[in-house]
């Protein structure tokens, strides 16, 4: 982590958050509104944290917080690694920031756990951005799952929405499960394609490109400008009738290096905002949202807790050996653990 350009604290991968007591929610909550941005800093690590007490702060502070949250344009950013995701999203948030806004940028990375290496928050990225004032970067928080981590940005989005921030970057890399999780918490998802060939020639999974509210094609530049006009006129011809709701897909170009075509990459967002809070399908898909991740915060605190469970740790390993092995059957594996963690005997 030391090696981000973003010279907000970050704890090292594996540690818990600095210890916050229950009462010193408010006065963080406080901190946070202020724009203090040590504290913002300090209350996200604190929802990051893993630990029960902490637990117990953390819904505190956001309980505090969230009368103070939802006012910001939520934008997901995805593409596959080297579309160009740090120097767009750099570029915008300077373009943004030069409009009066304020950005912050977070990241869904699921694989950083696995790797022990984050693709999307390990390198030097974004070091302009970092250096403004009102940008604020933070690095995929570490997790085992990718429930957990998308979790954990959701909470990280509402405590920068109440600092102040209007504009939340949401960036993930375009390589699995995490498009979905990322498309179900921002207001617009946003696919970056390389000038070339189609879907499958890019290396974007099925299905992905479903998922965009806008679809823009970057390094629209120097050799590839051509590609580039191509890759746009194949692009509208694919998604001609893809609408969500009234909003029909559009399809753009830019240069994040040259800084060109970042314009009008905002205002289509405008646009998408002013329809979709027009006709109620911002508040709508922000309530269908809210009401998915309450399920699957429940998913997640029972499996969590399941796992923590002193007889099902103590059967787990044996019962799993016995379903990978073909000697028991799962869903009785499953049913005995079941019954352990639940204490019903059946
Ligand atoms: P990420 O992996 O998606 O974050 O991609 P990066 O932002 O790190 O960019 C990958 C490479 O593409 C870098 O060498 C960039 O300089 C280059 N790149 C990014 N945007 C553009 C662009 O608009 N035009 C050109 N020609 N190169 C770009």
């Amino acid at each position: 982590m030391s090696k981000t350009a973003s010279p907000d604290p970050v704890p090292p991968p594996g540690r818990t958050a600095a210890p916050v007591a229950p009462q010193d929610a408010a006065a963080l909550a406080g901190a946070v509104r202020r724009g203090d941005r040590r504290a913002l800093a300090r209350a996200i690590t604190l929802i990051e944290s893993t630990r029960a007490d902490h637990r117990a702060t953390a819904d505190a502070l956001l309980e505090a917080l969230l009368p103070h949250t939802g006012n910001s344009v939520r934008i997901g950013i995805s593409g596959v690694p080297g579309v160009g995701k740090s120097t767009f999203i750099e570029a915008f948030g300077l373009h943004v920031i030069g409009l009066g806004h304020k950005v912050a940028v977070l990241a869904v990375d699921p694989s950083s756990q696995r790797t022990g290496g984050s693709i999307l928050g390990d390198k030097t990225r974004m070091v302009d951005l970092s250096r403004e004032p009102d940008a604020f970067i933070r690095p995929s928080p570490a997790g085992a799952t990718l429930g957990g981590v998308a979790r954990r940005t959701r909470e990280a989005m509402l405590i920068c929405e109440a600092a102040g921030f209007d504009v939340i970057v949401v960036e993930t890399v375009g390589v699995g499960q995490s498009e979905t999780a990322v498309a179900d918490m921002v207001d617009l998802f946003m696919l970056l394609l390389l000038p070339a060939g189609g879907d499958e020639l890019q290396g974007i999974k099925k299905g992905i490109v479903e998922l965009a509210d806008l679809v823009v094609v970057n390094k629209a530049d120097g050799d590839l400008a051509t590609t580039a006009r191509h890759t746009v006129a194949d692009y509208r011809h694919a998604l001609a009738l893809l609408r969500h709701g009234e909003w029909r897909v559009p399809v753009l170009s830019c240069s994040a290096v040259q800084k060109a075509g970042i314009d009008t990459v905002w205002t289509t967002i405008g646009e998408h905002r002013a329809l979709t809070e027009a006709n109620g399908q911002r508040a709508s898909r922000r309530a269908e949202q809210a009401r998915a991740w309450l399920w699957s915060e429940i998913r997640e605190t029972l499996l969590d807790r399941f796992r923590a469970h002193p007889a099902v740790r103590a059967e787990l390993p044996a019962l799993e050996a016995g379903v990978t092995e073909g000697a028991v059957i799962p869903t009785a594996a499953a049913r005995a653990l079941l019954s352990r963690f639940l204490g019903d005997g059946a």
